[in-house]
């Protein structure tokens, strides 16, 4: 029996775990409950409530089937994706799983695992590594040039040095926001030629970037080894849904169907989500109204003396603090959260709605005077 005293992190670390995981945490970003949330990206609007009305029917519908396995294939589910992203794809490009997350981690199951390597840039995503000690791959951390800017040369450089079997590009990158050139995504791709290397772009938050900036999908033609990344998370405001996708050349798609779980979407996922997709237009909408927040916190943050990052997210990455705990701590006691991201001097802060926009931009405004 366990000494009345010993923490339940020391329970569970008494189990017999995997060696890697000893001694590790669990994911996630601190769930406080304060009036302005600006730190995990998502969309701050409510959902619209004839968003609301077309989901609930859905799952309506779905309920009185539930006594069945759903759509093993999510057909009409994959269909309306393919139709949402255009650039001529159909439902046999589309793949789709419980949050880009588990898109992720089937893309490794398939692609890396023992023995094999998977490169990605930090400062990024956070969740890089972790798919990879979860797939047992190895992963390897890259290296940017000055102001985190990825170059095609230094990408395809590192791609030729270590050939990884999956490189993941993140753009626009989290934390810092900025998209890469799809000049990056072609070099990235012609030098994993020799190593039969998977190039993921994660475009979680794609549907945010600025209008010069164009996506990856362009270059999926003819690139069998390419994998575009998406999310109905961030600009869907479907976070709670958990619904992630990519698109690829179908046989991407029919080698993840080896390693997805049997059924892995359930039927209400699947109804939800499509509601939401029936709805675009509206959620759209709320896209345009935070990219216009978004620009507004860059522009400010500048006539503050800080040094945002050019942003093509709903988020903005900011340096020229002396010291961003202290900022951090200033904005929670006003009732803003924002994510400290363990870069000196910097903060990361979701564009909100216009309130909440203007709470942060005032409180941050307070602080530094
Ligand atoms: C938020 C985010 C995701 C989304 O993950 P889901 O599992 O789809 O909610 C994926 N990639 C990046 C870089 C993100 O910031």
């Amino acid at each position: 029996m366990p000494a009345a005293e010993d923490s339940s992190e020391q329970r569970w670390q008494a189990l017999p775990l995997r060696d890697e995981l000893r001694g590790q945490h669990p994911y996630g970003a601190p769930q406080l409950s304060v009036p302005v949330m600006l730190n995990v990206n998502e969309t701050t609007y409510p959902m619209p409530q004839e968003v609301v009305e077309a989901v609930t029917a859905g799952v309506r519908k779905a309920a009185a089937g539930l006594n069945r396995y759903p759509d093993r294939e999510f057909t009409s589910l994959r269909e309306k994706l393919a139709g949402f992203l255009g650039h001529g794809l159909s439902a046999e490009n589309i793949w789709a799983a419980n949050g880009s997350n588990e898109i992720m981690q089937h893309i490794l199951q398939a692609f890396a695992g023992p023995g094999r390597s998977v490169l990605a840039f930090p400062p990024t995503y956070s969740m890089y590594p972790l798919y990879a000690r979860g797939t047992y791959s190895q992963y390897i951390a890259g290296i940017r040039g000055e102001d985190f800017v990825q170059t095609p040369e230094n990408v395809a450089d590192q791609i030729r040095e270590h050939r990884p079997q999956v490189v993941i590009l993140c753009s626009p990158n989290n934390p810092t926001g900025t998209a890469v050139g799809l000049d990056v995504v072609e070099a990235a791709y012609e030098a994993g030629d020799d190593s039969a290397t998977m190039i993921v772009v994660d475009e979680a938050y794609g549907e945010f970037r600025q209008a010069e900036t164009p996506s990856a999908l362009e270059l999926l033609p003819g690139r069998p080894r390419l994998i575009v990344s998406r999310t109905m998370s961030k600009a869907f405001a479907l976070a709670g849904g958990r619904l992630g996708y990519l698109a690829a050349a179908p046989e991407v798609a029919d080698a993840l169907r080896l390693v997805r779980l049997p059924y892995h979407l359930s039927a209400l996922t699947q109804a939800t989500a499509e509601a939401a997709l029936d709805h675009a237009s509206a959620l759209m909408a709320n896209v345009e109204r935070i990219k216009a927040q978004r620009d507004r916190i860059v522009t400010e943050l500048q006539q503050m003396g800080l040094t945002p990052a050019p942003s093509d997210a709903n988020f903005v990455f900011f340096g020229g603090l002396d010291d961003a705990h202290a900022a951090w701590r200033h904005l929670l006691d006003d009732g803003i959260l924002v994510r400290e991201i363990g870069i000196d001097g910097h903060l990361r802060v979701t564009a909100g709605t216009q309130g909440e926009t203007t709470a942060f931009l005032e409180s941050l405004r307070r602080y530094l005077s």
